[in-house]
């Protein structure tokens, strides 16, 4: 293979994955990222030799690439990319580079706008207790490009490799000849309009491209009662060449997911709670069928998966009151299924920094499922105005500790406290990660401290 000039732009877990596999392959590199670059990634590119530049873009060594490796963070509108395009430099992104050198392989690749970690995660342990040969990647955990150079590093190339993969939007926008057997797209709800010119149109495209290279052979998995997906499927009728299974709401039956006529899958002794995640189950269980995972193998599986942090996750029971982390709910259409997923009286804790929200959506959920509210944050003005007319009690806090407090005392013996915020986290935490863990330490601190009374 003939030696590049490769520029990776971002160093961030697909930067760096991509740098560290672009090396191997013997090409020379250069990683340039204009913000600082975290510390745990400038030891592996200083492990592998790699050249790396932090807090600018040093122009003349960019535009000697022979082909860039771009992250999805950076937008096509900089500067940068204006001028790597005028140049005709070739662009491709972090999951390009790691097809084109998975070598022979199986690909599961999962995108959507909501259940994409869940679902890629339901995916891999399936496949995984049916004692597949698989590896999770991509926008979970590291990524594709690093996994691939792990088994190439160690000469692991057999056939029997299945990679299961989460791709968002933007990294499907710099795939070329990506082509997944399994593709699964969840849904579309309107999300990261600012990278789409604002059109939803280029949004929905973006994410069809998951199946733009699939062809005879391959499987596209989707949602039948999604607008979106519907609308550009009669829209575009050739888009998808390959066989085509649609998921649709009346196979979610008292429980039980639905495949065909024989097969029925139990999910009420399983983690996965509401309709939303009987639909991730469903794609992910037609994928496990489509691999040859027999039906016992599946429903071991189903019944021993625990789902991610913060989604929907279990927290305690304590004094009869369930309290669940749903701190990764960011929009208002994850909150939308959280609710719908409640099967006690709920105290709901929401807030945090609103990303132009309409609330409205959530009135008759809220009216049917949710006794008192909790709003966690700096401005909840737009939250008491939206639930005002409830006619139920809003308590304002502003830490973990304080929401917890608050909802405890609010809480009843057999009702369920909900940390589901549908607002992003910056205003009083680092992440939605760290929102949900201050949450957990706050209701076992609360927990330990009854205890001791
Ligand atoms: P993503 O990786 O796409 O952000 P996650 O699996 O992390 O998705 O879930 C994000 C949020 O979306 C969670 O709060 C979860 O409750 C909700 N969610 C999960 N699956 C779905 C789905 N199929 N439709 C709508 N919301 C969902």
């Amino acid at each position: 293979m003939k030696k590049k000039q490769i520029v990776v732009l971002g160093a961030g877990e697909s930067g760096t994955g991509a740098a560290i596999l672009a090396r191997q392959l013997g090409h020379a590199v250069f990683v340039s990222d204009k913000s600082p670059v975290k510390p745990e990634f400038k030891a592996q590119l200083n492990e592998a030799g790699i050249a790396w530049e932090e807090g600018q873009h040093t122009m003349d060594k960019v535009l000697k690439a022979d082909e860039v490796i771009k992250s999805p963070g950076i937008p096509e509108t900089t500067e940068l990319m204006r001028s790597i395009r005028a140049k005709g430099i070739p662009v491709i992104g972090e999951i390009e580079l790691g097809y084109r050198h998975a070598g022979p392989c199986t690909i599961v690749a999962i995108t959507g706008t909501n259940g994409k970690t869940t679902t890629t995660n339901l995916v891999y342990h399936l496949l995984k207790t049916a004692g597949l040969n698989v590896r999770m990647a991509g926008n979970v955990g590291k990524s594709f490009a690093e996994v691939v150079a792990e088994d190439l590093a160690k000469g692991n190339l057999s056939k029997d490799r299945v990679f299961v993969l989460e791709v968002s939007s933007f990294q499907l926008d710099d795939i070329a000849t990506f082509k997944p057997d399994i593709s699964i797209l969840l849904n579309i709800t309107p999300d990261h309009l600012d990278r789409y010119g604002y059109e939803m149109a280029n949004y929905i495209r973006s994410k069809f491209r998951i199946a733009m290279n699939q062809r005879r052979g391959h499987l596209f998995i989707t949602n039948a009662n999604d607008p979106h997906i519907a609308g550009f499927l009669s829209g575009n009728p050739d888009h998808v060449r390959c066989r085509m299974e649609k998921v649709r709401r009346s196979d979610l039956k008292n429980g039980y997911v639905r495949i065909g006529r024989l097969m029925a899958f139990d999910l009420a002794s399983t983690t996965l709670k509401g309709p939303h995640n009987g639909f991730n189950a469903a794609c992910a269980i037609r994928a496990a069928l489509r691999l040859g995972v027999r039906q016992g193998d599946i429903l071991e599986g189903l019944a021993t998966f625990n789902p991610p942090p913060h989604r929907l996750e279990k927290v305690a029971e304590a004094n009869g009151v369930l309290w669940i982390n749903d701190s990764k709910a960011t929009n208002v259409d994850s909150t939308f299924y959280a609710l719908q997923a409640m099967e006690r009286p709920t105290v709901w804790v929401l807030g945090g920094q609103d990303k132009g929200n309409d609330y409205q959506p959530l009135v008759p959920l809220a009216r049917k499922a949710v006794k008192a509210i909790v709003c966690l944050g700096i401005d909840n003005k737009k939250i008491v105005e939206a639930f005002k007319g409830l006619k139920k009690t809003i308590v304002e806090t502003r830490s973990a500790t304080e929401a917890v407090e608050a909802a405890a005392r609010l809480a009843d013996e057999g009702d369920a406290v909900l940390l589901s915020p549908c607002c992003a986290s910056f205003d009083l935490f680092k992440n939605y990660e760290d929102r949900g863990d201050q949450f957990k330490a706050a209701v076992h601190e609360l927990i330990q401290k009854n205890n001791k009374s």
